[in-house]
């Protein structure tokens, strides 16, 4: 089965794809569709599921529709908490201090620079939300009473801003149109939309982590004080869930440059897939066992202590390093050194080399099995009465396989025989010896 996509001239655009070619985005035209319409409703159903529906998956005797349309219907005060938020974290990324870093190399072979200022950014957030919240301002249980009307702000203003980003990509870089409204609108226009167009500030980058990342965490936090104000304690399972996922958060600020090599910056197109993901998913649905764990106050058996830290150290052991060794190799490839010997990696007709030391050379993706494994760590203080909190490490499993399937894909489809080499070189996907 082909479908064939109109084409006007340019790099990047394609006559014709083939059947991996659409499931492997997304499902070509439908595909793209569906998702846009679908995954808002997956949030604002999650939100059901733990406010009105008792923390269960499917509708029940608890299940209470009217308060849950009640509670999503957009109020001004949510629509100036999101886009107040969204604009603070826009001023932040101008204007706070930090230093400048080189992308890698485009395919003009221009090298971008990026306003790494994560790390600042992340702390005067912190201190205006814990400095309002201490002076009675805003308290942090606002974020979470007005948490659906939030949810569904956030789904309208991520609508209207792949619009813009749309329009924004198709005015400025429309080398990736495939003229297809749909798939142009959800896989994105443009590949680094900036503002102005050859200017500093890189949306795509911005919306990765800044809004979205940091709202996780405050969510999260939120949550943490909401049950403090309820039973007069935080329990262990919520300290262990939500602080390990805080610190993923931290993390990404500490290494905030290891983004620059990732797929996300490097391949993907900025449409509403990568606008909606960092700034309602991220935000709404990753924070669903903090939610869940309000008000399912259990005791934690020891095993599951003990497993969730070892589960959480060695992940996040694995996804740093083995992002960090890419990165240091990218940005340095003939001086860098892993293990402390001097780098192997192959290299290609295109000029990149690709890494095959380290944990490079054990699978082509073993950063994911970190993630995954941080993912279980963080759902299992929830315990198994619902199948709600292992949401996040169900669809990540599914997200990363996919994410694997579709970097080989293009990978091949960009390195040729050089990929087929490295394959040969390193030959399992993600997880050594088994797949
Ligand atoms: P990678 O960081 O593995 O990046 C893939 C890209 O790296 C390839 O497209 C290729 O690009 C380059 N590459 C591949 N193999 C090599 C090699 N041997 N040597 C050098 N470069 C290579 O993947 P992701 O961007 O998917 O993931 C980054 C991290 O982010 C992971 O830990 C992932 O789990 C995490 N993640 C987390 C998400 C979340 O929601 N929490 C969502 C998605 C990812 P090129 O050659 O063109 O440079």
């Amino acid at each position: 089965m082909t479908e064939t996509i109109p084409s006007s001239a340019g790099e990047g655009q394609r006559d014709e794809e083939t059947l991996e070619e659409l499931v492997l985005e997304f499902g070509g035209t439908f595909g793209n569709l569906t998702l846009i319409l679908s995954l808002p409703l997956i949030t604002l159903y999650f939100y059901f599921c733990w406010r009105f529906n008792g923390g269960d998956v499917l509708p029940g005797a608890a299940a209470d529709w009217s308060g849950f349309l009640e509670g999503i219907a957009p109020t001004w005060k949510a629509a100036a908490m999101f886009i107040g938020w969204f604009v603070f974290q826009g001023v932040l990324q101008q204007w706070a201090p930090g230093t400048l870093t080189p992308g890698t190399d485009l395919e003009d072979g221009r090298r971008l620079m990026y306003q790494t200022n994560g790390p600042s950014s992340f702390i005067i957030s912190l201190a205006v939300v814990f400095g309002l919240h201490l002076s009675g301002i805003f308290p942090l249980r606002t974020w979470i009473d007005e948490l659906g009307a939030l949810i569904s702000v956030g789904i309208l203003f991520c609508y209207v801003f792949a619009g813009f980003m749309y329009w924004w990509g198709k005015r400025t870089d429309p080398r990736h149109l495939t003229g297809s409204f749909f798939r142009d609108y959800f896989m994105g226009a443009g590949h680094n939309p900036r503002f102005p167009s050859d200017g500093l500030f890189d949306f795509k980058f911005f919306c990765e982590a800044r809004p979205g990342l940091i709202l996780w965490l405050v969510l999260n936090v939120a949550f943490m004080s909401v049950q403090y104000e309820r039973y007069g304690f935080v329990s262990w399972a919520m300290i262990l869930s939500a602080a390990f996922q805080m610190y993923y958060v931290v993390d990404y600020f500490i290494n905030e440059a290891a983004v620059l090599t990732t797929m996300d910056i490097k391949h993907e197109n900025f449409g509403f897939m990568l606008v909606f993901g960092d700034l309602a998913w991220v935000p709404f649905t990753y924070t669903l066992q903090a939610a869940y764990l309000v008000d399912h106050v259990h005791e934690l058996p020891m095993w599951a202590a003990v497993l969730t830290v070892a589960l959480q150290v060695l992940g996040l052991y694995i996804f740093r390093v083995v992002n960090l060794q890419k990165h240091t190799f990218r940005s340095d490839p003939e001086n860098a050194r892993i293990w402390g010997k001097p780098v192997e990696y192959i290299s290609t007709a295109r000029g990149s080399k690709l890494l095959v030391s380290g944990f490079w050379g054990w699978s082509r993706h073993f950063n994911y099995v970190g993630d995954i494994l941080m993912a279980i760590s963080w759902s299992l203080p929830a315990l198994f009465d619902s199948a709600l909190p292992w949401f996040y490490p169900v669809y990540f499993a599914i997200l990363l396989l996919h994410r694997e399937r579709r970097d080989n894909y293009f990978c091949s489809k960009k390195y040729g025989q050089d990929w087929e080499q490295y394959c040969a070189r390193v030959p399992w996907r993600i997880i050594p010896g088994v797949y």
